[in-house]
């Protein structure tokens, strides 16, 4: 896949938006993402301004068959009661949080037409990963978000190259290689080819 029409970030200069959340604008590209996914469900279910709280709730309580998106819009609205923050995105060790995102996971993530099977569950992961960071394991937060540019373009590694990429990547392959690669084949050959160490990090 020719990765250059892809769209670049204004801000970071990486193909948007797979530095989130490092880069601020990256990561409002996803807030938006999920915001205009939620503000379509408010509309088709005619949801007046005063019960939209009532509406996410709804959501929240039986998330199944909902679209992912329209699910993270409803947590969004959501106050935790226990930490305040928006359900799911509080710290680690808040049970209601912890609970509510586990459940993420029941939301609805169709394919769109012409996507290999699974590209919107992988886009659904790197999406979470990149908007509640600190609930995944730190290094792998930028590596998740990285190939969302190629998810959302309809793309997505197989499973061997994703392990290749990972192990590319601990022996000191670098994210602004991939991000600077001009298709997947140029990828595929970097993550096959022993790294060059880039230092410390
Ligand atoms: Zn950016
Ligand atoms: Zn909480």
């Amino acid at each position: 896949m020719d990765l250059r029409p892809l769209p670049r970030c204004v801000e970071c200069g990486w193909r948007r938006p797979g530095r989130a959340p490092a880069c601020r604008a990256c990561s409002r590209w996803l807030d938006d993402d999920v915001a205009a996914a939620w503000r379509g469900a408010l509309r088709e279910y005619e949801v007046d301004d005063v019960d939209v709280p009532a509406f996410a709730a709804t959501v929240v309580a039986d998330p199944r068959g909902v679209g992912w998106r329209v699910l993270d819009g409803a947590l969004d609205h959501t106050a935790c009661s226990t930490c305040g923050a928006a359900l799911g995105s509080g710290a680690t060790g808040c049970a209601e949080c912890d609970t509510a995102h586990g459940w993420r996971w029941l939301a609805a993530e169709p394919d769109r037409p012409g996507v290999p099977p699974g590209n919107e569950h992988a886009i659904r992961v790197a999406t979470a990963v990149a908007r509640v960071p600190y609930r995944f394991p730190a290094h792998m937060v930028p590596r998740y978000a990285v190939t969302l540019p190629l998810l959302i373009a309809g793309g997505l590694p197989s499973g061997a190259d994703a392990r290749a990429a990972d192990r590319w990547l601990d022996n000191g392959g670098s994210l602004e290689a991939l991000d600077a690669a001009a298709d997947t084949a140029e990828i595929t050959g970097l993550i096959r080819s022993p790294a060059t160490p880039q230092g410390s990090v």
